[in-house]
Formats: C-alpha cells, sequence, structure tokens
C-alpha cells in the first residue's frame, strides 16, 4: 500500500476531464483502489475519486465512518429532497463553501468483483456519492457553491467567537 500524491484544484487538470469506464479489474486497478482508501484515510476524506490522484477511471472509494464503499462506473438512478451545507474536497484544501444537493441519491455501481450493486444514501451519505460521482466527469463542487468559498481556518474561528 503507498501513499498517492492528491491533484489540487487549478493546478492540475487532470480533475477537469472525463473518466473512462472500468472493463475489467486488473491487479493495477485493485492496488490503486487499496491505496486511494489508505490516501483517503490518511487525509481525513470521507470519499475519494480516482482523477483526484491522477488515473482517469471511473472508481471512486466512500467512508462516511460507516464503512468502506467502493464505486466502480456508478450511475445515479434516483435522486429526491434537498439539502444545503457545507462541503470541502481533498482537491481543494483548506476550503469549504456552501452546496446544495438532493437529500437522497441511490447508485448504480459494480464493486471489486465487478458485481452490480445498488447504494442508498441520505445527507452526508447521498452528499458524498455524488460529490464523488461529479469528479468522474471533471467537474469540482466549487462550480456549485452559494456565495463565498471560505478558509476552514476562519470559518473554526467564526465558531469560536460564537460561543
Ligand atoms: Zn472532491
Amino acid at each position: 500500500m503507498a501513499l498517492l500524491e492528491i491533484r489540487e484544484y487549478g493546478k492540475d487538470d487532470v480533475l477537469l476531464k472525463v473518466c473512462k469506464p472500468v472493463k475489467d479489474l486488473t491487479p493495477r486497478l485493485k492496488t490503486l483502489i487499496e491505496d486511494m482508501y489508505e490516501t483517503m484515510y490518511d487525509a481525513d476524506g470521507v470519499g475519494l475519486a480516482a482523477p483526484q490522484v491522477g488515473v482517469l477511471r471511473r472508481i471512486c472509494v466512500i467512508d462516511i465512518g460507516e464503512g468502506p464503499v467502493t464505486l466502480l462506473n456508478p450511475e445515479v438512478l434516483e435522486t429526491s429532497g434537498e439539502q444545503t451545507g457545507n462541503e470541502g474536497c481533498l482537491s481543494v484544501p483548506g476550503k469549504t463553501g456552501q452546496v446544495t444537493r438532493p437529500n437522497y441519491a441511490k447508485v448504480k455501481a459494480l464493486n471489486e468483483d465487478m458485481q452490480e450493486i445498488i447504494v442508498e444514501g441520505e445527507g452526508l451519505m447521498a452528499r458524498a456519492l455524488l460529490h464523488e460521482i461529479d469528479h468522474l466527469d471533471g467537474h469540482i463542487y466549487v462550480d456549485k457553491v452559494e456565495g463565498d468559498l471560505y478558509n476552514v481556518e476562519d470559518l473554526v474561528e467564526e465558531i469560536d467567537e460564537e460561543e
């Protein structure tokens, strides 16, 4: 296992490209997935998409604290409701901004055995699913931010002042 370099928005065009589907899960891609988990956990993230580590394949990993979920070639089947909240991205370090997304998402994907799975989520899980799948089409959350992008540190200070 190895930590991978997380590509940064504004510095690396790989984040703006459309990823290709996974046709078969080669040993190289299996290792990539293991390394993506290690990189995501090391960076305290809840999700990571392959283009964030420079690989243009439709792969994402998510763990919102309820266990790892690997998605290959994910497709959004259904969304509903609405939630507005702060979002961040490991490719946009130290920043956060308010994004409105559906509160529920249902996704079809392949798992690491190349079997079809359905993953559903509400709240943070829906947000993570939609954020990561956006990455596979070269979309970064900053395009969806309402108002300004804040420095996470400033936001923490503001919260401290309010108390
Ligand atoms: Zn992201």
